[in-house]
């Protein structure tokens, strides 16, 4: 073994189709995971595939100080479907998680100040910023990056509530000499597909207006379709100064970030180092654009909420096992809560864990994200494919 990987599971995918992964020995799983997120419009899909096998055989590679003309196009495709209409500057990346970089970075030049306000325990990405400014900065690597600060997840059932939480970031951003920016996701995925209480974003949106702080919402996870909408701010009508994109961008055909932000923004981040060597490369370019074209011709996001819908329904009558804290979720990103004890909501991280590989076993694959199953399967899945995931979590769970 050479490969430098701690967290591979025993599983090697040779192909992809539609919903399905298949193994080495031609094993069927349907897949629940999307690739965590990435693979919306499901795999193999013809239109993708000829517009990425188009752009190989041009064979072309256009450094980032140079001009081309697919970078201004897809530039403007994004700003032109983003949820606030000022985000008219695209900064090119090649992931999630540089996408996350470039958002501190602007956020700090653009207002000269330098805090940063995140959610606790929510992810955004591996390098040191995105690590700092999520919960992937472990004691291993530290230190990690000064200049962040934590709000605790509002949680109706075991508190704090949202009144709290939203008072406690109001506090922060009185007494601290001026806060950059607010950063978080408009739906936690990572944490559990945790669904943040209704009128919980619409303050925080006020508070950053109100303090002149730059409101970021990090859409690499759900960003073009996943939670039965373009964007998940559009879930809370939250008009984001900065806009971070990833995964579902490309749908796994390509490797390729981006982060939206306003013209003045942009005006204000000048100084600051932003060449990315393979940020929309020519192969990607072609399979972000081929992908989004795709998901918007095709309106995914309407699948996904008539689909997600039914599929939380569906799923809802697990919530009778003395295991199952919560049946939860939006769209096609849901969560199936396990727990070691109902009355306090324990969380049960190895049960979950178990039952993942048992799924697997049964041919559906599906992620841990806290101690919840993590279901988000592509966005083109049908009623009937729903029906086929809920038989065998029926039968791994009861
Ligand atoms: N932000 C969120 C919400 C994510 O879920 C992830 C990845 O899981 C990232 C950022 C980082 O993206 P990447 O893995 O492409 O660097």
């Amino acid at each position: 073994m050479h490969l430098a990987d701690h967290q591979a599971r025993p599983i090697e995918i040779a192909k992809g189709e539609g919903c399905y992964l298949f193994d080495r020995d031609g094993k069927r799983y349907l897949d629940f995971i999307a690739g965590w997120c990435v693979a919306n419009a499901g795999y193999q899909r013809r239109e993708i595939i000829v517009g990425v096998e188009k752009q190989v055989a041009r064979g072309l590679f256009v450094p980032a100080f140079l001009r081309y003309r697919g970078w201004e196009e897809f530039a403007r495709l994004l700003s032109g479907i983003a949820p606030n209409k000022k985000l008219t500057r695209a900064w090119r990346c090649t992931s999630g998680s540089e996408a996350v970089e470039f958002a501190i970075k602007c956020a700090r030049a653009a207002t000269g100040r330098k805090t940063i306000v995140s959610v606790d325990g929510v992810y955004h990405g591996h390098t040191y910023g995105a690590a700092s400014v999520g919960e992937a900065c472990t004691d291993d690597m530290s230190p990690c990056l000064p200049g962040f600060l934590k709000i605790p997840m509002p949680d109706s059932r075991r508190g704090p509530s949202a009144a709290a939480v939203l008072a406690e970031l109001e506090k922060i951003f009185k007494e601290n000499d001026g806060v950059a920016a607010f950063l978080s996701e408009p739906v936690w995925t990572n944490a559990g597909s945790i669904i943040p209480p209704k009128d919980f974003y619409p303050s925080v949106q006020k508070l950053c207006r109100q303090y002149k702080a730059l409101l970021i919402m990090d859409e690499v996870a759900t960003g073009f379709g996943r939670c039965g909408s373009l964007f998940g701010s559009e879930l809370w009508g939250l008009q984001p100064d900065i806009l971070c994109l990833g995964k579902g961008l490309t749908g796994g055909y390509g490797t390729m970030g981006a982060t939206l932000v306003t013209e003045e923004i942009f005006q204000g981040s000048t100084n600051i180092p932003s060449y990315s060597t393979f940020g929309w490369a020519a192969n990607d370019l072609a399979a972000a654009q081929a992908n989004v074209e795709l998901i918007l011709k095709e309106k995914l996001w309407e699948n996904a909420a008539r689909v997600g819908e039914y599929l939380r329904q569906k799923m809802r009558p697990l919530e009778d096992l003395p295991f199952v804290g919560e049946v939860r979720g939006i769209g096609l990103l849901l969560g199936i809560e396990i727990v070691r004890d109902k009355s306090t909501f324990t969380p049960d991280y190895r049960t979950a864990a178990q039952l993942q590989n048992m799924c697997a076993k049964e041919g559906l694959l599906l992620e841990t994200a806290g101690s919840a199953l993590f279901i988000t399967p592509p966005l083109i899945l049908t009623k009937e494919q729903a029906d086929e995931g809920v038989k065998i979590l029926e039968q791994v769970l009861k």
